[in-house]
């Protein structure tokens, strides 16, 4: 409300919370009322320099820390994390529009276990040998941190895709330049005042807020930088890979999706429904991994469609805060915009609109909130582009199909490849379409069900490199081979 103060979310920079040298902030908005009601620093490269010599300062030390101290530090932060869940879980819904209960239930436990899980991974890892028969030589490898890193992360899963990165680096005893999205800061800022909490020394970790193309840009720039690991949209990553290739960076570049939610006859019905209600609007439809193509076996589809219908009209949407809300605000007006104009794209390319289309604007204090209607668009073909480019909103289309091999040929056909759901209980047929589908991950009878040792990211325009377990502690660190002639 207007009588709560503004809140500021300044840079942590070698352990302090420190304004940027501009002296310029940007806007925060909570998109459950529309409303302003913080700002955060509008950094640029001369707060990048500062992070950078700061974090330069202290990463010698960091990497020779004992890797059990390292692990208990980090372990210390996921407990922090944990203590202080209501508080994260309310920011995080205030910045994001979404529902409090996904926040508390999901978000926020999950940034603890990717704290929690590096920190024990790091207790864990060898390094390999190999001996060569003949030359009678012994190889080993070192895996060295790389010095200083970039972490940039989006705004759908802020504290969650922020720790995901940040885990790993630190673990593997790397110093960081981590910068959120500016659309959602809080928690990130919040992080800063645990890390401080939790006795992580001064400089391994620095958080630094702006927008992309000012402090995104300068922190992937800088010379003294060696890795970049990002999250975010397919234009952005293609630009860090234009400034960061000819320097020779390291780069993980997780980007867009288009997934498809492939939907056999012969699956079990309810289970279907159910998750596919969640791959369809999770988090507004705002999670790379959503399935907003569904397609449905012919034979099934009309059944389908007219539970899906059914059950989509009946999501409660508005109140981030109530704990009946199925759909809370989406992140912005701009993207409340972006996901109408495409709603208007699907019309004008001749798709009928079954269910939702419309902004929704609920009453009283929530009336200036960013919300938009379930949607369901049918009588698309696969090449249009509502069909083609990612909406990343609670916007599906669903369209029938015959046989396995159109299934598979629809699935494939667009110049994304993250992740992609079968639903059957056929057993060679989920086995085979798994192997020919063109994504990074597949999920059979399931979505969203995550082990973090597996390797995480996508193929084609949905990025480079994988995330997660081992493939995450090998990217943060440098392999170097040592022979020795015995
Ligand atoms: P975005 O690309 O606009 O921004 C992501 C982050 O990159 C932000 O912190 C932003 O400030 C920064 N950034 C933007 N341009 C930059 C530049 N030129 N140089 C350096 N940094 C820059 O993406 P978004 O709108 O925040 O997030 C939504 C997108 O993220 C969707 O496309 C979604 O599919 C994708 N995403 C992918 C995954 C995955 O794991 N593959 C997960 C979540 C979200």
């Amino acid at each position: 409300t207007p009588h709560n103060p503004m809140l500021q979310f300044d840079n942590y920079i070698g352990g302090q919370m420190v304004p940027p040298i501009g002296g310029n902030y940007l806007a925060v908005y909570q998109p459950a009322t529309g409303e302003q009601y913080a700002q955060a620093a509008r950094s640029d490269e001369r707060d990048i320099a500062a992070a950078v010599i700061a974090a330069q300062a202290a990463q010698v030390q960091w990497a020779n820390t004992h890797a059990n101290t390292r692990a208990r530090l980090l372990l210390r932060i996921a407990d922090l994390i944990e203590e202080k869940l209501t508080q994260l879980a309310a920011a995080e819904t205030r910045d994001s529009g979404k529902p409090l209960w996904l926040s508390a239930e999901v978000e926020i436990p999950r940034a603890a276990a990717n704290f929690r899980f590096f920190a024990t991974a790091l207790l864990h890892t060898a390094t390999e040998t190999h001996y060569t028969e003949g030359t009678n030589a012994l190889n080993y490898t070192l895996r060295r941190p790389l010095g200083v890193v970039t972490c940039i992360s989006p705004w759908n899963l802020p504290l969650y895709l922020f720790t995901w990165k940040i885990a790993p680096a630190l673990a593997t005893g790397n110093c960081v330049i981590a910068k959120p999205s500016e659309i959602t800061p809080h928690t990130a800022y919040l992080l800063g005042e645990i890390a401080t909490e939790a006795g992580l020394p001064p400089g391994v970790l620095n958080i630094i807020h702006g927008y992309g193309h000012e402090a995104g840009k300068a922190a992937v720039c800088h010379p003294a930088v060696k890795a970049i690991s990002f999250t975010g949209s397919t234009r952005a990553g293609r630009d860090i890979a234009a400034t960061a290739a000819p320097m020779f960076k390291k780069m993980s570049l997780e980007l867009g999706g288009k997934n498809p939610n492939i939907i056999f006859a012969d699956c079990d019905f309810e289970a279907m429904l159910d998750t596919t209600m969640r791959s369809s609007f999770n988090n507004q439809g705002q999670i790379c991994l959503c399935g907003s193509r569904i397609l449905v076996e012919r034979s099934l589809y009309d059944r389908f469609l007219t539970e899906f219908v059914a059950r989509t009209q009946a999501l409660s949407v508005g109140d981030p805060l109530l704990p009946t809300t199925r759909q809370g605000a989406v992140v912005s007006e701009a993207h409340q915009q972006k996901i109408l104009d495409c709603i208007a794209l699907a019309q004008a390319e001749g798709g009928t609109i079954i269910c939702g289309g419309y902004p929704i604007q609920p009453e009283g204090e929530l009336r200036g909130g960013w919300y938009v209607a379930p949607t369901i668009i049918t009588g698309l073909p696969p090449n249009c582009r509502t069909n083609q480019e990612e909406i990343f909103g609670p916007v599906v289309t669903v369209a029938p199909f015959d046989t396995d091999d159109e299934a598979l040929q629809i699935a494939n056909s667009t110049e994304y490849g993250l992740s992609a759901t079968i639903w059957t209980s056929h057993l060679q047929r989920a086995h085979r379409l798994a192997d020919q589908l063109q994504c990074g991950i597949v999920w059979v009878n399931c979505w969203l069900l995550r082990d973090l040792r597996t390797p995480f990211g996508g193929v084609k325009n949905s990025g480079v490199g994988r995330e997660g377990g081992l493939e995450a502690m090998r990217f943060f660190t440098e392999p170097k081979n040592v022979c020795l002639q015995l």
